[in-house]
């Protein structure tokens, strides 16, 4: 009997998975794939905007959610105080990416459980590009799921995602303007610059991670405050407008750094665009992604 297998391919709102949809519908067609986004319930109001474009070109995308497990564990709400109280009042953090697990992998693992108890073999498409090095290893889950990375496959890099969105009439997301990645409003991943720009567009939203950072006033085991930003940085120093200047400073000499390096190599050939928060981490001579999970930002 023919193996049964599901396709399945996650939007996180970040521009190369988008791409990846949009490309694996162009180059696959035959493929019957099953779209999904898991909302965290605090993305940002841009990836939301976005995952409604995304949905007109592609088709129905399931929406999962981390308050969709809500009260199986019969422990109440799966709100992100809730999540933090049951963390010990510890922020999640690239020690600890307890939200990960929560708000993403296991609204995930529940969906596609499903499939499996249904004899399905889960195939799920990575938009991991052929530039990248090789992150195979990166689904943690221990279930009958086989990664399938077409844009490793086709040779397709960086410079053709761009290429890719807009051929479907889609540019980038609006978010890009201002922050590298999609995720969470208050992901610990941000630079200090991007923490800035959420002051700015969404001081809402900024309150609101000032006010998980604050968890019930007890936010350790070990006698040592956790922040976003890290020990001893609490996101209310950026309310003081000369931390706001020093931040933007080192902000511009960085990207004037960056910008001479890429002109120089321009002159060699390397003329690849600049787009200032899509490129943040090559600016600051980081890996893609900051390290983050792919799940949360490709
Ligand atoms: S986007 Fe950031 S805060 Fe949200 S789940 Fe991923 S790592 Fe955690």
């Amino acid at each position: 009997m023919a193996k049964k297998i599901k396709h399945v391919l996650g939007l996180s709102g970040g521009k190369d998975s988008s791409a990846l949809a949009l490309y694996v519908k162009e180059t696959r067609p035959d493929l019957d794939i099953e779209y999904f986004f898991t909302d965290t319930g605090y993305e940002l109001p841009e990836t939301n905007d976005f995952i409604i474009k995304l949905e007109q070109q592609l088709g129905y995308i399931h929406k999962l959610n981390a308050r969709s497990l809500n009260n199986i564990d019969g422990r109440g709400e799966k709100t992100f105080k809730n999540l933090l109280k049951e963390h010990g009042n510890y922020l999640p953090s690239q020690r600890d990416r307890w939200c990960t697990v929560q708000l993403k992998l296991k609204p995930f693992e529940k969906w596609v459980d499903e499939f499996i108890a249904d004899g399905y073999e889960i195939h799920n498409y990575v938009g991991i590009r052929a530039d990248e090095p090789d992150r195979s290893g990166f689904m943690t889950i221990e279930k009958p799921i086989k990664s399938i990375f077409p844009f490793r496959e086709d040779g397709i890099v960086k410079s053709d995602i761009e290429n890719i969105l807009q051929r479907n009439g889609l540019e980038l997301p609006e978010y890009y303007k201002w922050r590298s990645r999609s995720g969470c409003t208050f992901c610990f991943y941000q630079r200090k610059i991007e923490w800035l720009k959420l002051k700015d567009k969404h001081p809402d939203l900024f309150e609101q991670a000032k006010d998980f950072e604050k968890g019930d006033d007890t936010n350790t085991t070990v006698g040592e405050r956790f922040y976003w930003m890290g020990q001893g940085q609490p996101l209310d120093t950026l309310e003081d407008p000369e931390v706001q200047q020093r931040i933007m400073n080192n902000h511009e000499k960085q990207k004037a750094r960056f910008l001479k390096k890429k002109r120089r190599n321009a002159l060699l050939g390397d003329i690849e665009g600049f787009c200032e928060f899509s490129d943040l981490d090559e600016m600051y001579d980081s890996l893609e992604g900051g390290g983050a999970c792919v799940t949360c930002y490709k």
